[in-house]
């Protein structure tokens, strides 16, 4: 039977990848609600192609236009927030992919959970944001959580089958646009260059998250999420190359890692298919044209965003709800020509002294924490 899918965030580097897979195997998955922000014209595109049910557009001003392009169409529109995270946990879908960026991601993440739907995701500020209670909600509701996020995805294909206790989980980083840059050169950071990923062709958000280790930060509590394992156990590795994706050890010291080049739509094709695999003939790895795979420690001086995320996971409650919506903010700043790209964790670490904490957060908690951390943010930038 056809997996019938909800896609949140289509018009997404993600999103346009998951299609590709819906694109090659269409006699696995039928496309049935697709959503963007903004992108109107792709969402149309992207429905009429697939032959959707419903679109959603968040933002309430591309209602018009979007709904106009698909007049001769029967395919249903709606608009807001609200109506991405309907459509989430609505109708008769089997699998969300959630591809949606930042916060905008927990609600529509917690709606998939709470219709007992399996959740293949992509938006890792879900978990930092919320891990504990979207955990909860998972195992409550008996939804599986597949994840896209290609260290976790690495993860997740180690620990198959296995049933020994896991010594340490090795997420690997390939140190993102600045890796070689000295301090001094990082005092003086241009968009365009913190946005030039070596390896990965993906979001303006989290190509710059990458570049601040924030990205990074975000993986280790989104591993401790999926996987339970407390922070001291999780292991942060560079890895220029961005061939070895993760790995885990176990107890005996044996080591399990999954390689192959770096493309999005192997994790994204084996969270919508696993236990299967997805066809892909093409797809052959040359170990003699990669002949030098490489690991090094990452520089945490250069890098302060790393330890603390770390931090964050280990004050738990809404710690991490606020590094998340400051940096956010700071980001959005920073692309913006705002403000420096060294003051993006200096917000951070601004929004993390003076925010309040709540130790067992509500979903409200979260809102109100993630509110703060953004008003915060702003202050400190002078925004
Ligand atoms: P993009 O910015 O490329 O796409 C985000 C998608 O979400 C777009 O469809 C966008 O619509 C939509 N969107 C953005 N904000 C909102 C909002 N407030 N409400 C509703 N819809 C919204 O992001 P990516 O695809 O790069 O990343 C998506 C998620 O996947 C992130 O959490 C990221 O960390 C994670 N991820 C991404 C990887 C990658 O290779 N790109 C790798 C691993 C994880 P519109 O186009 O109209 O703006």
């Amino acid at each position: 039977m056809k997996q019938r899918l909800v896609l949140l965030g289509s018009t997404g580097s993600i999103g346009v990848q998951t299609l590709d897979i819906a694109r090659e195997n269409p006699d696995l998955f039928e496309v049935r609600v697709l959503t963007a922000r903004r992108n109107w014209e792709l969402l149309a595109a992207q429905a009429r192609e697939f032959d959707a049910d419903a679109v959603v557009i968040a933002d309430k001003e591309c209602y018009t236009p979007l709904r106009e392009t698909l007049a001769d169409t029967d395919i249903k529109v709606y608009a807001g927030e609200e109506a991405v995270e309907q459509v989430a946990g609505a109708g008769d879908t089997d699998v969300a992919v959630n591809a949606l960026v930042g916060y905008a991601g927990l609600a529509p993440t917690v709606a998939v959970l709470r219709a007992g739907k399996k959740l293949a995701l992509a938006n890792k500020e879900s978990l930092v944001v919320g891990g504990e209670t979207v955990m909860k909600l998972a195992e409550e509701h008996r939804a599986p959580i597949l994840p896209i996020d290609s260290e976790h995805s690495a993860i997740f294909q180690c620990l198959a089958g296995e049933e020994s206790p896991v010594r340490r989980l090795i997420v690997t980083c390939s140190g993102g646009s600045l890796r070689d840059f000295t301090p001094e050169q990082l005092e003086t950071v241009t968009v365009e260059q913190a946005l030039r990923h070596p390896q990965w062709r993906m979001g303006a958000k989290i190509t710059i998250d990458s570049s601040t280790l924030v990205n990074k930060g975000f993986e280790v509590i989104e591993a401790h999420w999926l996987f339970g394992t407390p922070a001291d156990r999780i292991a942060v590795l560079l890895h220029p190359q961005s061939i070895v994706h993760s790995m885990v050890e176990f107890e005996d010291g044996a080591i399990k890692a999954q390689l192959g080049t770096p493309d999005m739509r192997m994790p994204i094709s084996y969270a919508l298919m696993f236990p299967r695999r997805a066809f892909r003939p093409d797809e052959r790895f040359d170990f003699l044209a990669h002949p030098t795979l490489s690991f090094a420690e990452v520089d945490r001086t250069k890098y302060p965003a790393l330890d603390i995320a770390y931090d964050c996971l280990r004050r738990g409650g809404t710690a991490a709800c606020t590094m998340n919506g400051s940096n956010e903010v700071a980001v959005a700043a920073f692309l913006g020509g705002k403000c420096r790209w060294k003051e993006i964790v200096r917000a951070i670490e601004y929004a993390l002294s003076h925010a309040r904490f709540a130790a067992q957060p509500s979903l409200d908690d979260y809102a109100a924490a993630n509110a703060e951390s953004r008003r915060l943010a702003a202050e400190y930038l002078r925004l």
